[in-house]
């Protein structure tokens, strides 16, 4: 819909049938994210590629990108998609994260934890979302059970951050190293998945600032062209940890649609697109909630009902417990974001 705007015609390419993005696009290509003929023949058609999901196959990728543009380039999916390379890369880039270590086999989780200690976090390294595919450690007789359960391998173990707040910034770069990056912005979850976003993260300036710079330095390591979210945690003593980047838009930039001139879409797709990039202003405080499973979703009607709340629907077909449907926006005016209790009132129906 961003792009829409500034005139181009998206063409999407998805295995899924009926998919949110194509319900809004000039047209689709149905087909597997490896399927050679199909990645060949929606590259004929389009201009230049990009994603805005990062379970798309690299090596699809890599054949798209033998044949146009593809930004934010291969490497860094690839980078995004494995923790060992992540992490190794925002540690070499002035991104320090939680101590951690690579775990292949018992005897390597065992001489993990006696580096790091309990409570820690085990990882798998490949295909984790939403808190799926990891496990808290806290006693010694959670070792076996938690290595045995959670596949593939390799794994990575890492200290558990006792966090005051999670917190990201996104960021846009240009191919001529042109950058702009929204406020940082505090996320809370809910059963692992994000359920809330506050722009600006109510903190103090310097940790803020400390987090915009962490943001710029892991996007110039990168060399990236495009947009990406930085995840942090704040520690209790204010230091600012990495925890992984998402090459793409990202759920806590969605308030950015509805606060900012030019949103996380917009600044994604001129970048992608070559187009000067405006800053990354918001005009407004927000706080957006998102819409998770059945339940939540239950509200729409009473969400439609309710002054000041900025309704998005996804267009997804079933809302399965734990699946992300939709978001609302609520705006106040910037610098008066509220406290607990004010958000909460704001929130109206979905004021849990
Ligand atoms: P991740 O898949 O790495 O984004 O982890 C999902 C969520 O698990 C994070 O948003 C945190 O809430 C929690 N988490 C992940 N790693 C740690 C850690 N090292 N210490 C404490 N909590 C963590």
């Amino acid at each position: 819909m961003a792009a829409a705007r500034l005139g181009y015609r998206c063409h999407i390419l998805t295995p899924e049938a009926d998919s949110p993005a194509e319900q809004v696009s000039a047209a689709v290509t149905h087909g597997d994210y490896e399927d050679r003929a199909a990645l060949r023949a929606f590259a004929q058609a389009v201009d230049v590629i990009t994603f805005e999901f990062e379970n798309v196959s690299a090596v699809g990728l890599d054949l798209l990108a033998s044949l146009k543009p593809v930004r934010p380039s291969p490497a860094i999916l690839r980078i995004s998609q494995y923790r060992i390379a992540e992490k190794t890369f925002l540690n070499a880039n002035g991104a320090p994260t939680a101590p951690w270590c690579p775990v292949e086999t018992l005897d390597d989780l065992q001489a993990a934890v006696a580096a790091l200690g309990l409570p820690s976090v085990l990882k798998t390294a490949r295909f984790g979302y939403d808190g799926k595919g990891q496990a808290t450690l806290r006693a010694p007789e959670d070792l076996v059970p938690a290595f045995e359960e959670l596949n593939p391998k390799p794994l990575i173990l890492e200290s558990f951050v006792d966090y005051a707040a999670e917190i990201s910034v996104i960021v846009a770069r240009g191919s001529d190293g042109s950058y702009a990056a929204f406020s940082t912005v505090e996320n809370r979850h809910r059963d692992h998945i994000l359920d809330l976003t506050l722009a600006p993260a109510p903190l103090a300036p310097a940790i803020a600032n400390a987090a915009q710079a962490m943001a710029r330095r892991v996007a110039d390591g990168l060399d990236l062209v495009g947009l990406l979210a930085l995840e942090m945690f704040v520690d209790r003593n204010g230091r600012v940890l990495a925890n992984e980047i998402a090459p793409r838009p990202h759920n806590s930039g969605h308030w950015t649609i509805d606060a900012c001139p030019a949103s996380q879409f917009e600044l994604h797709i001129r970048a992608v697109a070559g187009l000067p990039l405006p800053a990354a202003e918001r005009h407004s405080d927000a706080v957006m909630k998102n819409l998770v499973g059945p339940d939540e979703t239950a509200l729409w009607p009473a969400i439609l009902r309710t002054p000041g709340l900025i309704p998005h629907l996804y267009g997804k077909k079933e809302a399965r417990p734990g699946r992300k449907m939709g978001h609302v926006t609520r705006l106040f005016p910037r610098g008066g974001l509220p406290g607990a209790f004010g958000i909460a009132a704001a929130l109206g129906p979905l004021a849990l």
